[in-house]
């Protein structure tokens, strides 16, 4: 066969398996969104079996074979960006699987789901021994696949890559201690300040079908087409992608707690905007996805809080979410209700954090991972170092290790690596927009007055097109100039935080 027919031939084989796992998306969302509860198990199961052989088409000795033909250094000159990017990400993931004894892969699969619903129980007796065993073996089996990928050094990087390509600790711990630096003075000086926001007027009580209409409103006005997707309402809000003309996304409605829909709203449409501005050259490659879950989360975060949360978006908006509130907001100035959003009080738990102490949460969980991998930390030691480290980063100590160690599902559900993801997608956000606000100086303006186009197609020139074509650290260089940098955020949340808690300089 030719390079130009393997080629081929890889990409029909590919594209199957990018097939299938539409399919699951789509089973998957139909699961969360409302299926019968009758037709779960049998659900589930097919799940289960697309999986499998997705799985299988991933490891095979077919796969191996595109492998080997298409990383030969004499055909590269022939191939595409496009199909040397495919194919890196195929090795990658080939490499990944076959190294790990396949008892121990699944082994791990079934601790995932155990754990699960384990962790739910513990959570609720706030009781960390119960899930204690699970984690321990989890821990071990992670320590254990990192061994087979070859490395020994720097154990903590392997799982890093997972979520972040190339992200390293290196890299992480500069990024972190120079937020911590600054972030810490400005949440105390916040916590003295005199200048308290209002934020009663938050709760008062706009039906779900007036939020509903106003969270449509908010998609259309931020850019999300509603040709390619569609908007249900889940207990937790999310998006999934299922190809770029299909990227659909959920919100939860309370009633008492209005803005917790339309952020959370503009924060899921900011992850499915990203997605549906991929090119559509891309479809049916593994390439037609967000390059890492940082690069997404600056995406959603960019929207919730650039946009989202910025003055200039609600001096467009608030005539209209007035409208809504039949009165109950007429009393409150647009300056009381941008304040009132942007509200800072360090929390217990993560989800619930602001935009400020955000941040803070991530460092907490990356300094015990980080120990766990490269350290001498023991799961048992877990829930201890947590509260010295809330202490330290917060100065606050849970009560009870529900609002502790037990309060997430990321280590349950074996994703160790991931949290660094969130903080980083922030400070990638921050460095964008700096970056954007060269090109658009009136950036406030266009927020205030002409919509969002012109930011938005600023997104999908520098980042959403390529979807995975270019790897994180790339796209953010070739978009701002430089590497991961938190002075943008920083000098962000310096000039919003002194403005609204009227800081002295
Ligand atoms: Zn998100």
């Amino acid at each position: 066969m030719s390079v130009k027919d393997t080629e081929k031939a890889y990409y029909a084989y590919v594209k199957k398996m990018m097939n299938f796992n539409e399919a699951i998306a789509l089973a998957e969302w139909d699961m969360r969104t409302g299926a019968p509860k009758k037709g779960i198990r049998q659900r589930s199961e097919v799940v289960v079996t697309l999986a499998d052989e997705g799985f299988r088409r991933s490891t095979s000795r077919t796969m191996k074979s595109y492998i080997e033909t298409l990383t030969d250094p004499s055909v590269q000159d022939e191939l595409s960006e496009v199909t040397r990017r495919m194919v890196e990400k195929s090795k990658k993931t080939y490499e990944h699987r076959v190294t790990i004894p396949a008892e121990e892969y699944k082994a791990f699969i079934m601790l995932q789901s155990e754990a699960q619903s384990v962790w739910e129980e513990a959570k609720a007796k706030s009781d960390f021994s119960l899930l204690r065993p699970y984690l321990e073996k989890m821990v071990a089996l992670k320590r254990a696949f990192i061994g087979y990928w070859g490395i020994d050094k720097n154990k903590y990087d392997a799982l890093l890559d997972l979520y972040e390509p190339g992200m390293t600790v290196e890299t992480l711990d500069h990024v972190f201690a120079a937020l911590r630096k600054g972030i810490i003075p400005l949440v105390q000086a916040v916590a003295s300040s005199g200048a308290k926001p209002k934020g009663d007027f938050l709760s008062v009580r706009i039906p779900a079908e007036k939020q509903r209409a106003f969270c449509l409103y908010l998609l259309r006005e931020i850019g999300y087409d509603f040709e390619a997707g569609r908007l249900d309402e889940t207990e937790h809000p999310f998006e999934t992608a299922l190809n770029p003309g299909d990227v659909r996304v959920t919100t939860n409605y309370r009633e008492n707690d209005f803005i917790t829909a339309v952020l959370g709203t503009i924060h899921e449409g900011g992850h499915a905007i990203y997605e549906q501005n991929i090119s559509r050259e891309l479809v049916g490659t593994p390439l037609c996805a967000g390059t890492s879950m940082g690069i997404h989360e600056s995406q959603s975060l960019f929207f919730e809080n650039f946009v989202g949360r910025s003055r200039g978006f609600w001096e467009r908006h608030y005539g209209e979410l007035r409208k809504l509130a039949n009165g109950q907001l007429d009393a409150v100035s647009l300056d009381d209700f941008y304040r009132a959003i942007n509200k800072s009080h360090p929390s217990l738990i993560r989800i619930y954090a602001d935009e400020l102490t955000y941040p803070l949460h991530i460092m907490v969980r990356y300094d015990i991972e980080k120990a766990l991998f490269d350290g001498d930390l023991e799961v048992k030691d877990l829930p201890g170092v947590w509260n010295e480290k809330m202490k330290e980063y917060l100065g606050m100590i849970p009560a009870s290790d529900r609002e502790g160690v037990l309060q997430d599902i990321h280590w349950p559900a074996g994703d160790f690596g991931y949290f660094p993801s969130y903080a980083l997608g922030y400070v990638y956000a921050a460095q964008f927009r700096a970056a954007m606000l060269r090109d658009i100086p009136n950036f406030e303006d266009r927020l205030r007055s002409d919509g969002l186009d012109s930011i938005t197609s600023w997104l999908s020139r520098h980042i959403h097109q390529y979807g995975s074509l270019k790897k994180p650290l790339e796209l953010l260089k070739n978009a701002t100039g430089e590497g991961p940098n938190p002075i943008y955020l920083l000098n962000y949340l310096k000039e919003k935080y002194s403005a609204i808690y009227r800081l002295k300089a």
